[in-house]
């Protein structure tokens, strides 16, 4: 999707902090981070929502999760803990509409949240 935002990070037509990538997904800092840790794992794919998963994509899937978690012990905080969000359609308040999970760490998390 050439006017994806995400789309744009992942072909570093726009400049991000990157914490990791392979060659499914990308994780790099939140611009606007909500927590001392704000992370966001994204598959390099374009996938608008969550809704648009398929099952041939559980793999991928998996991969968002553990990449978030693989960052967490890097980060040291999956023992203290940490909290993963996907945001899906409005009612969420998903703004970028290229499926992405948000790593939030190091600040107590409140239930439910806001
Ligand atoms: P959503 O609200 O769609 O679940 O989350 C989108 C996230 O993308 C927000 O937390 C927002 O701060 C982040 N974001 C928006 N534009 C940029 C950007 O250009 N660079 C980075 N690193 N994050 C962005
Ligand atoms: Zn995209």
């Amino acid at each position: 999707m050439s006017d994806c935002l995400f789309c744009k990070i992942v072909k570093g037509q726009i400049k991000s902090d990157i914490v990791y990538q392979d060659d499914d997904v990308i994780a790099f800092r939140d611009i606007n981070p909500q927590a001392p840790h704000h992370i966001l794992c994204i598959p390099r794919q374009h996938i608008a929502t969550v809704n648009e998963f398929t099952p041939t994509q559980a793999p991928l899937i998996g991969k968002l999760v553990l990449t978030a978690s693989n960052i967490a012990k890097q980060l040291q905080v999956d023992q203290d803990g940490y909290r993963i969000v996907m945001n899906c359609n409005r009612m969420a308040g998903q703004t970028v509409f290229h499926v992405h999970l948000h790593l939030l760490a190091g600040r107590p998390m409140h239930w439910p949240p806001g």
